[in-house]
């Protein structure tokens, strides 16, 4: 009998912890949706900028959609466009910004 609650008890944990795992990946593939719509948040929509200083403003103001600031971690270019990989500070999720450097001052 105690052998049969135990095992109760096992799978209703189990699912729980099954539930759990599925809500919490519906809410991050909701979020990244959320973000990607935001301008400089994914390739489809990089800012325009006119010089570099720019892209250190940009990093300073924006924010995780968790609200956490933003710390550097690294940059690339694409084809026109320069790519700041960053951080946040609070959730360690990785954030990718886009910059258009098509109206760069020369
Ligand atoms: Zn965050």
């Amino acid at each position: 009998m105690a052998g049969l609650l135990f095992t109760l008890a096992l799978l209703a944990a189990l699912g729980v912890f099954a539930a759990r795992r599925i809500l919490q990946g519906r809410a991050k593939r909701k979020r990244k949706r959320t973000i990607a719509d935001r301008p400089g948040y994914s390739p489809d929509k990089p800012v325009k900028i006119s010089g570099f200083d720019e892209i250190d403003d940009a990093i300073a103001m924006w924010r995780c959609p968790c609200g956490g600031l933003l710390d550097r971690i690294g940059e690339g270019s694409r084809p026109g466009m320069r790519v700041v990989r960053c951080v946040c500070v609070v959730c360690e999720e990785d954030v990718d910004l886009f910059f258009d450097l098509s109206e760069l001052r020369h």
